[in-house]
Protein backbone atom coordinates (compact mmCIF):
# COMPACT_ATOMS: atom_id res chain seq x y z
CA UNK A 1 0.00 0.00 0.00
CA UNK A 2 1.46 3.45 -0.70
CA UNK A 3 2.11 5.60 2.32
CA UNK A 4 -1.37 7.56 3.32
CA UNK A 5 -2.29 10.71 1.74
CA UNK A 6 -3.04 13.34 5.09
CA UNK A 7 -5.56 15.95 4.94
CA UNK A 8 -7.06 18.20 7.26
CA UNK A 9 -10.46 19.76 7.14
CA UNK A 10 -9.51 23.47 8.92
CA UNK A 11 -11.23 26.52 9.28
CA UNK A 12 -11.09 28.58 12.18
CA UNK A 13 -14.78 29.55 12.06
CA UNK A 14 -16.75 27.33 14.05
CA UNK A 15 -20.16 25.54 12.67
CA UNK A 16 -18.95 25.80 9.53
CA UNK A 17 -19.11 21.76 9.07
CA UNK A 18 -15.77 20.83 9.41
CA UNK A 19 -16.83 18.28 11.51
CA UNK A 20 -19.17 16.96 9.25
CA UNK A 21 -17.16 17.14 6.49
CA UNK A 22 -14.74 15.06 7.63
CA UNK A 23 -16.46 12.42 9.42
CA UNK A 24 -18.70 11.90 5.98
CA UNK A 25 -16.15 12.24 3.74
CA UNK A 26 -13.95 9.09 5.87
CA UNK A 27 -16.67 6.86 5.74
CA UNK A 28 -17.89 7.47 1.98
CA UNK A 29 -14.35 6.36 1.19
CA UNK A 30 -13.76 4.21 3.33
CA UNK A 31 -16.47 2.50 2.58
CA UNK A 32 -15.61 2.78 -1.34
CA UNK A 33 -12.74 0.40 -0.58
CA UNK A 34 -10.41 3.04 0.61
CA UNK A 35 -8.66 2.23 4.37
CA UNK A 36 -8.89 5.65 6.17
CA UNK A 37 -8.33 6.57 9.55
CA UNK A 38 -9.47 9.76 11.02
CA UNK A 39 -8.20 11.64 13.57
CA UNK A 40 -10.29 14.10 15.75
CA UNK A 41 -7.93 17.24 16.58
CA UNK A 42 -11.16 19.61 18.16
CA UNK A 43 -11.34 18.99 22.17
CA UNK A 44 -15.36 19.14 21.30
CA UNK A 45 -14.85 15.86 20.37
CA UNK A 46 -17.67 16.11 17.61
CA UNK A 47 -15.69 13.60 15.22
CA UNK A 48 -16.05 10.77 17.56
CA UNK A 49 -18.85 10.55 19.10
CA UNK A 50 -20.33 11.22 15.56
CA UNK A 51 -18.73 7.98 14.60
CA UNK A 52 -20.48 6.36 17.23
CA UNK A 53 -17.15 5.53 19.14
CA UNK A 54 -18.68 5.62 22.70
CA UNK A 55 -16.35 6.89 25.66
CA UNK A 56 -16.28 4.15 27.50
CA UNK A 57 -14.28 2.59 24.23
CA UNK A 58 -11.39 5.49 25.01
CA UNK A 59 -8.23 4.48 26.75
CA UNK A 60 -5.31 7.18 24.93
CA UNK A 61 -6.13 9.93 22.91
CA UNK A 62 -4.65 12.06 20.41
CA UNK A 63 -3.66 14.35 23.46
CA UNK A 64 -1.32 11.78 24.07
CA UNK A 65 0.57 11.82 21.40
CA UNK A 66 0.92 15.45 21.04
CA UNK A 67 2.32 15.63 24.59
CA UNK A 68 4.53 12.13 23.77
CA UNK A 69 3.18 10.10 25.76
CA UNK A 70 1.67 7.23 23.41
CA UNK A 71 2.00 6.29 20.05
CA UNK A 72 -0.63 7.21 17.89
CA UNK A 73 -0.75 3.25 16.84
CA UNK A 74 -1.87 2.72 20.60
CA UNK A 75 -4.55 5.34 20.46
CA UNK A 76 -6.34 4.00 17.41
CA UNK A 77 -9.93 2.18 17.83
CA UNK A 78 -12.08 0.68 14.81
CA UNK A 79 -15.14 2.00 13.81
CA UNK A 80 -18.46 0.27 13.47
CA UNK A 81 -17.98 1.45 9.88
CA UNK A 82 -15.89 -0.51 7.07
CA UNK A 83 -12.41 0.53 6.72
CA UNK A 84 -12.63 3.18 9.25
CA UNK A 85 -10.44 3.71 12.42
CA UNK A 86 -10.61 6.67 14.60
CA UNK A 87 -7.67 8.30 17.21
CA UNK A 88 -10.27 10.04 19.16
CA UNK A 89 -10.06 13.58 20.99
CA UNK A 90 -11.33 14.12 24.77
CA UNK A 91 -12.00 17.40 26.18
CA UNK A 92 -8.72 17.46 28.10
CA UNK A 93 -7.00 18.10 24.84
CA UNK A 94 -8.42 21.66 25.73
CA UNK A 95 -5.86 21.72 28.50
CA UNK A 96 -2.88 21.06 25.35
CA UNK A 97 -3.36 24.22 22.92
CA UNK A 98 -1.71 26.61 26.65
CA UNK A 99 0.25 23.42 27.87
CA UNK A 100 2.43 23.78 24.28
CA UNK A 101 2.45 27.20 24.59
CA UNK A 102 3.37 27.01 28.60
CA UNK A 103 6.17 24.39 28.53
CA UNK A 104 9.58 25.16 29.08
CA UNK A 105 11.06 22.19 27.43
CA UNK A 106 11.53 23.65 23.95
CA UNK A 107 11.68 20.35 22.88
CA UNK A 108 8.56 19.23 23.75
CA UNK A 109 7.11 22.01 22.19
CA UNK A 110 8.09 21.26 18.91
CA UNK A 111 6.78 17.80 18.67
CA UNK A 112 4.94 16.83 15.66
CA UNK A 113 1.91 15.29 15.62
CA UNK A 114 3.72 11.90 14.65
CA UNK A 115 2.28 9.73 11.89
CA UNK A 116 5.11 8.30 10.47
CA UNK A 117 4.14 4.52 12.61
CA UNK A 118 0.70 4.31 10.62
CA UNK A 119 1.78 6.36 7.32
CA UNK A 120 1.96 2.54 5.63
CA UNK A 121 -1.71 1.08 7.41
CA UNK A 122 -4.16 3.43 5.64
CA UNK A 123 -4.40 5.12 1.97
CA UNK A 124 -5.87 7.94 3.44
CA UNK A 125 -5.97 10.03 6.86
CA UNK A 126 -8.25 12.96 7.89
CA UNK A 127 -7.54 15.17 10.22
CA UNK A 128 -10.59 17.24 12.20
CA UNK A 129 -9.29 20.51 12.85
CA UNK A 130 -10.15 22.79 16.02
CA UNK A 131 -12.41 26.01 15.23
CA UNK A 132 -9.47 28.10 15.75
CA UNK A 133 -5.71 28.55 14.51
CA UNK A 134 -3.58 27.65 17.28
CA UNK A 135 -1.08 25.23 18.00
CA UNK A 136 -3.76 22.53 17.55
CA UNK A 137 -4.23 23.26 13.61
CA UNK A 138 -0.50 24.06 13.23
CA UNK A 139 0.07 20.82 13.91
CA UNK A 140 -2.20 19.57 12.16
CA UNK A 141 -1.40 21.37 8.87
CA UNK A 142 1.93 20.47 9.49
CA UNK A 143 1.92 16.98 8.96
CA UNK A 144 -0.73 17.67 6.05
CA UNK A 145 -0.30 17.06 1.98
CA UNK A 146 -3.22 19.33 1.91
CA UNK A 147 -6.47 20.98 3.34
CA UNK A 148 -10.20 21.10 2.44
CA UNK A 149 -11.56 24.27 3.68
CA UNK A 150 -15.11 23.97 4.46
CA UNK A 151 -17.13 26.88 4.46
CA UNK A 152 -20.79 28.25 4.28
CA UNK A 153 -21.86 30.98 2.33
CA UNK A 154 -22.17 33.48 4.45
CA UNK A 155 -20.80 37.16 4.14
CA UNK A 156 -18.11 36.83 6.50
CA UNK A 157 -16.90 33.72 5.36
CA UNK A 158 -14.55 35.35 2.55
CA UNK A 159 -13.09 37.40 5.13
CA UNK A 160 -12.09 34.47 7.09
CA UNK A 161 -10.81 33.05 3.78
CA UNK A 162 -8.12 35.08 3.42
CA UNK A 163 -6.62 35.29 7.11
CA UNK A 164 -6.96 31.25 6.95
CA UNK A 165 -4.94 30.97 3.85
CA UNK A 166 -2.41 33.45 4.95
CA UNK A 167 -1.80 31.13 7.86
CA UNK A 168 -1.33 28.28 5.36
CA UNK A 169 1.27 30.77 3.68
CA UNK A 170 3.29 30.86 6.76
CA UNK A 171 3.15 27.09 7.97
CA UNK A 172 4.38 26.51 3.93
CA UNK A 173 7.17 28.70 4.64
CA UNK A 174 8.37 27.55 8.28
CA UNK A 175 7.00 23.93 8.55
CA UNK A 176 5.08 23.04 5.35
CA UNK A 177 6.55 23.89 1.58
CA UNK A 178 4.25 20.80 0.42
CA UNK A 179 1.15 21.35 2.08
CA UNK A 180 -1.72 22.07 -0.98
CA UNK A 181 -4.81 23.58 -0.91
CA UNK A 182 -7.19 20.62 -1.73
CA UNK A 183 -10.07 22.81 -2.07
CA UNK A 184 -12.85 24.91 -0.31
CA UNK A 185 -16.44 22.61 0.01
CA UNK A 186 -19.59 25.40 0.34
CA UNK A 187 -21.75 23.72 3.08
CA UNK A 188 -24.95 23.82 4.08
CA UNK A 189 -25.73 25.53 0.86
CA UNK A 190 -29.49 27.24 -0.24
CA UNK A 191 -29.07 28.17 -3.85
CA UNK A 192 -32.40 29.64 -3.58
CA UNK A 193 -30.86 32.15 -1.13
CA UNK A 194 -29.84 35.25 -2.98
CA UNK A 195 -26.37 35.88 -0.13
CA UNK A 196 -25.68 32.54 -1.55
CA UNK A 197 -24.77 32.98 -5.07
CA UNK A 198 -23.42 36.73 -4.21
CA UNK A 199 -20.61 34.83 -1.89
CA UNK A 200 -20.44 32.34 -4.01
CA UNK A 201 -19.70 34.86 -7.63
CA UNK A 202 -17.31 36.26 -5.24
CA UNK A 203 -15.75 32.94 -4.67
CA UNK A 204 -15.18 32.21 -8.12
CA UNK A 205 -13.78 35.10 -9.07
CA UNK A 206 -11.24 34.33 -6.97
CA UNK A 207 -10.78 30.77 -5.77
CA UNK A 208 -12.60 29.03 -8.69
CA UNK A 209 -9.95 26.21 -9.40
CA UNK A 210 -10.21 25.31 -6.13
CA UNK A 211 -14.11 25.27 -5.31
CA UNK A 212 -15.39 21.33 -4.96
CA UNK A 213 -18.00 21.49 -8.17
CA UNK A 214 -20.66 20.08 -6.02
CA UNK A 215 -21.53 21.72 -2.56
CA UNK A 216 -23.27 20.33 0.40
CA UNK A 217 -27.26 21.21 0.86
CA UNK A 218 -28.11 21.94 4.18
CA UNK A 219 -30.33 18.65 5.11
CA UNK A 220 -32.15 17.18 8.11
CA UNK A 221 -30.68 14.43 7.72
CA UNK A 222 -27.19 15.44 7.64
CA UNK A 223 -27.67 17.41 10.86
CA UNK A 224 -29.34 14.53 12.63
CA UNK A 225 -26.97 11.70 11.65
CA UNK A 226 -24.18 12.29 14.16
CA UNK A 227 -26.90 11.52 17.52
CA UNK A 228 -27.35 7.96 15.80
CA UNK A 229 -23.60 7.78 15.50
CA UNK A 230 -23.64 7.23 11.69
CA UNK A 231 -21.84 8.90 8.85
CA UNK A 232 -24.95 10.04 6.39
CA UNK A 233 -23.70 7.23 3.72
CA UNK A 234 -25.04 4.87 6.39
CA UNK A 235 -28.01 6.59 7.86
CA UNK A 236 -29.24 7.65 4.82
CA UNK A 237 -27.36 5.99 1.78
CA UNK A 238 -29.61 6.91 -1.19
CA UNK A 239 -30.47 10.78 0.52
CA UNK A 240 -29.61 13.89 -1.04
CA UNK A 241 -26.92 14.53 1.08
CA UNK A 242 -24.98 11.18 0.61
CA UNK A 243 -24.69 11.52 -2.57
CA UNK A 244 -23.32 15.05 -2.33
CA UNK A 245 -20.77 13.51 -0.58
CA UNK A 246 -19.98 10.82 -2.50
CA UNK A 247 -18.84 13.20 -5.42
CA UNK A 248 -17.43 15.51 -3.11
CA UNK A 249 -15.26 12.13 -1.86
CA UNK A 250 -14.58 11.02 -5.59
CA UNK A 251 -13.70 14.72 -6.32
CA UNK A 252 -11.40 14.70 -3.41
CA UNK A 253 -9.59 11.57 -4.42
CA UNK A 254 -8.59 13.23 -7.71
CA UNK A 255 -7.55 16.16 -6.31
CA UNK A 256 -4.90 14.51 -4.08
P1 LIG B 1 -17.64 22.63 12.59
O1 LIG B 1 -16.96 21.33 12.79
O2 LIG B 1 -17.04 23.48 11.52
O3 LIG B 1 -17.80 23.40 13.87
P2 LIG B 1 -20.01 21.04 12.20
O4 LIG B 1 -19.66 20.05 11.17
O5 LIG B 1 -20.02 20.58 13.63
O6 LIG B 1 -19.13 22.34 12.06
O7 LIG B 1 -21.45 21.61 11.82
C1 LIG B 1 -22.10 22.59 12.63
C2 LIG B 1 -23.58 22.21 12.77
O8 LIG B 1 -24.21 22.25 11.49
C3 LIG B 1 -23.78 20.82 13.31
O9 LIG B 1 -24.89 20.83 14.15
C4 LIG B 1 -24.07 19.99 12.06
O10 LIG B 1 -24.89 18.88 12.33
C5 LIG B 1 -24.77 21.00 11.18
N1 LIG B 1 -24.55 20.71 9.74
C6 LIG B 1 -23.36 20.57 9.10
N2 LIG B 1 -23.53 20.36 7.80
C7 LIG B 1 -24.88 20.35 7.59
C8 LIG B 1 -25.71 20.18 6.42
N3 LIG B 1 -25.19 19.97 5.20
N4 LIG B 1 -27.07 20.23 6.59
C9 LIG B 1 -27.59 20.45 7.82
N5 LIG B 1 -26.87 20.63 8.93
C10 LIG B 1 -25.53 20.58 8.84
MG1 LIG C 1 -16.00 20.62 14.49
Amino acid sequence: MARAKVVSFSNQKGGVGKTTSCVNLSAQIANKGKKVLMIDMDPQGNATSGLGISKSKIKKTVYDVIIGKADIKETIIKSNFKNLWVVPATIDLAGAELELYDIEDEQLKFTELALDSVKDDFDYIFIDCPPSLGMLTVKALTVSDGVVIPMQCEFYSLEGMSQLLNTIKRIRAAYNPDLQVVGILLTMYNGRLTLTSQVVAELKKYYAEKLFKVPISRTVRISEAPGYGEPICYHDPYGKGSLEYAAVAKELMLRI
